[in-house]
């Protein structure tokens, strides 16, 4: 598109055509965390996607995606194929009111879970657009604080894997100037949980930050025994020691330890990840974009946690999270899993302990042609401009 003479308004735009995809990645290698070997919760072996892309009658597009573990994937699509027409002949811009109008559409099956998930894809697909037509990067478009934010392995800690092939994925992390390593805990043995823990740190030494994740798996009295023999080790924070809608004892275990608490990971709506951050029951805060029903209501959440000073951790899918939290006023960090890079022909850039913001439009993303062989299903309305 040409380029408007400064102080030329734009003119309203409208939505023209939307389509949808549905994606099922398998990963390389199934992983276990507590909740797998309490029983809970099979090996997570796939991650299930819901891409969305918009297009407006001037031309401009955005993709955006949300996603699902081990079940709810065909909801959020036939959820979203029943949202879409809604936005057809929209002013893309519009970005709050077209999120109130899907929500109003959906009001039945509730403000939480699916019901907002299938949301997520396309109000991220609208910021996306945005931010192209701008000709900046997200981040940017909301007004960055960074242009790298500090990022953290997740993907080489988990359950199954042995304390030797744990410290060395931890050491390969480092090694390609990740910032920071997670690792699971959470196990019925906590002597092994204490155990790996203390190798890690020993081995990578005193200066590496490290967190630990128990994925709702002890309860109070356990999170305490356990918060407290882990305090000697400096973790950066202890994630989901409790179950996540235990807001009661998060705030008591919070002000108990001198380790920063973390949740909101499993919390499916901006409300429950409000009630988190008002009464102060975690020291991090670490809600997720496409959990809560996209970009639009993360960031109300994230002006809230700001006021309050708290650390945001976004969880999972650094693609979209790395924007946001570039453009959080404190200290903030990207989860790092490659999961996802399959997906798209772009690489985030890792360099000491950061990943940088891209200088690219938008999100920074589009599809690879890999995605063919993992699309389940298409769908798409309107017709293309
Ligand atoms: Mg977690």
């Amino acid at each position: 598109m040409s380029a408007q003479a400064p102080g030329t308004p734009n003119q309203a735009d409208r939505i023209v055509w939307v389509a949808l995809r549905s994606v099922h990645l398998p990963l390389q290698q199934a992983v276990s965390d507590a909740k797998v070997l309490s029983g809970r919760q099979p090996p997570l072996a796939a991650v299930s996607l819901l891409f969305a892309e918009i297009e407006s009658a001037q031309g401009h597009s955005g993709l955006g995606f949300g996603y699902t573990l081990r079940s709810g994937g065909p909801a959020q699509y036939a959820h979203a194929q029943e949202l879409a027409p809604l936005l057809i002949g929209e002013d893309p811009n519009d970005i709050a009111r077209l999120w109130s109008k899907l929500a109003w559409a959906g009001a039945s099956v509730g403000r939480s879970g699916v019901a907002v998930q299938a949301i997520a894809a396309l109000d991220t697909a609208l910021w996306d657009l945005k931010a192209r037509r701008a000709g900046l990067p997200l981040a940017k478009l909301l007004g960055a604080q960074r242009d790298a934010v500090p990022c953290y392995n997740t993907s080489g800690g988990y359950l199954q894997a042995p304390i030797e092939e744990l410290i060395d994925k931890a050491q390969q992390a480092l090694g390609r100037g990740i910032g920071g390593v997670k690792i699971k805990v959470g196990q019925a043995d906590q002597a092994e949980d204490l155990r790996r823990v203390a190798a890690l740190r020993k081995r990578l030494g005193e200066q590496v930050p490290l967190m630990v994740d128990a994925n709702q798996q002890w309860d109070r009295t356990t999170a305490l025994r356990m918060g407290r023999a882990l305090e000697q080790y400096q973790l950066e924070w202890i994630e989901e020691p409790l179950d996540a809608h235990d807001l009661a004892g998060h705030a008591a275990l919070a002000a108990q330890l001198d380790t920063p608490i973390g949740s909101g990971e499993m919390l499916t709506s901006a409300a429950e990840v409000t009630a988190y951050v008002e009464s102060g029951a975690v020291d991090v805060i670490m809600h997720d974009a496409p959990r809560i029903g996209g970009i639009t209501p993360f960031l109300k959440v994230a002006s809230l946690a700001e006021s309050r000073g708290l650390v945001m951790a976004p969880h999972f899918v650094m693609e979209i999270h790395l924007h946001l939290a570039a453009a959080y006023e404190h200290q903030t960090w990207v989860e790092h899993f490659e999961w996802l890079e399959p997906l798209f022909e772009e690489r985030l850039e890792i360099r000491d302990g950061c990943m940088r913001v891209p200088t690219r439009p938008g999100l920074g993303l589009s599809l690879s042609e890999r995605v063919a062989s993992w699309t389940v299903a298409r769908w798409e309305c309107g017709r293309r401009a």
